[in-house]
């Protein structure tokens, strides 16, 4: 594992992804200085009352004034301005990257703010969990996920090499992609679950002939994994729907189209059919079990009740 080493970097947002970064950043001796910036007073003040950098500012511009590394960990609707605010205060070779879940709409927003003297990389760990706030990161989150950099054209490749280096002494693996073409792969591996979750849990709220305690009591029969997803944060959810509005909207007619099918099978009987899909799809889990993506136990490897703990 190639280790990087940065003077001092400031970290733009200090939620579940910034905040691990912090952490791990300090676990890994990464950075001689991390500078910490945030929009309130009251996320500010938790960060400074949990330790997590060494200078804390609520002035983004004042924070990258000497930082060799950005990280910005704002939700993807607000790149734009957070780019305009630090813009004439980044130092010169700098470089700046985001973790947005969306790309191709933060590099249209960022890019064109960001002065020709540092080097913008794009980046989106794929690690999180369905908590935020400076308390919910840990130093462990990006061990073994993936996280995908979509440089642009023209990019200093030692600049990316530093930044991949750094990702690699977080626990990650790294790949790159085209920004579009990571919009996509999201938009059916990460988003499309996401709003299926929303709905499903919408609808369930919906029902009146079926009691919210009854939705609640017999949730382990399925509905509960969806909640997962569906509890999470809502700022965050709408800006990635906004942000890559075209792939989402393709995914969500192919799902519609596949639904429609799956609906008729159900409809006529049609047996073979939905065996066929069920065997199918239980392939894919398997494969994601195979590649370290997921534990091999029932139920989600969740502790029952006596267990003890591991
Ligand atoms: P989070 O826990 O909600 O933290 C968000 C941070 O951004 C907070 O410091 C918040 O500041 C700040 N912020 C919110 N709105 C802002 C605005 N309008 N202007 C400036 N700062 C603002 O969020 P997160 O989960 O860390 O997500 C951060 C980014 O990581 C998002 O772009 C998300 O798409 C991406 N991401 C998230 C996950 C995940 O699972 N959560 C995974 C991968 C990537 P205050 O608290 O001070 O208001």
């Amino acid at each position: 594992m190639s280790k990087v080493h940065f003077d001092t970097i400031a970290l733009i947002g200090i939620g579940l992804i910034g905040s691990s970064l912090a952490r791990v950043i300090k676990r890994e001796g990464l950075a001689d200085k991390i500078v910490i910036s945030t929009r309130s007073e009251a996320t500010l003040a938790r960060a400074k009352e949990l330790g997590l950098g060494d200078r804390y500012t609520l002035d983004s511009a004042e924070a990258v004034k000497n930082a060799d590394l950005v990280i910005v960990s704002v939700p993807v609707g607000s790149s734009g301005e957070i780019a305009r605010q630090i813009a004439a205060s980044l130092k010169p070779g700098a470089i700046v990257t985001d973790v947005g879940s969306t790309k191709g709409s933060v590099i249209a927003q960022m890019q064109p703010e960001l002065p020709a003297n540092v080097h913008f990389i794009p980046g989106h760990p794929l690690a999180g969990t369905e908590y935020s706030g400076p308390d919910a990161g840990f130093a462990d989150l990006f061990i073994n996920r993936w996280c995908i950099l979509t440089p642009l054209d023209g990019t200093d490749p030692d600049a990316i090499a530093k930044l991949t280096g750094f990702w690699e002494a977080c626990g990650s693996r790294l790949d790159t992609m085209d920004p579009l073409h990571h919009d996509r792969v999201l938009a059916i591996v990460s988003h499309l679950p996401h709003l299926i979750a929303y709905n499903i849990v919408g609808t369930a709220s919906d029902l009146e002939e079926v009691t919210n305690s009854e939705v609640i009591k017999y949730s382990a029969s399925g509905f509960r994994d969806f909640t997962r997803l569906a509890a999470s944060d809502p700022t965050m959810w709408r800006d990635v729907c906004l942000h890559n509005k075209d792939a989402i909207l393709e995914m969500l007619s192919r799902f519609s189209e596949d639904l429609a099918s799956l609906q008729r099978s159900v409809r006529w009987g049609d047996g073979d059919a939905l065996f066929d899909l069920f065997t199918r799809t239980r392939a894919v889990r398997r494969g994601i079990i195979d590649a370290g993506q997921e534990v091999d136990a029932p139920d989600f490897g969740r502790q029952k009740a006596g267990q003890p703990s591991k």
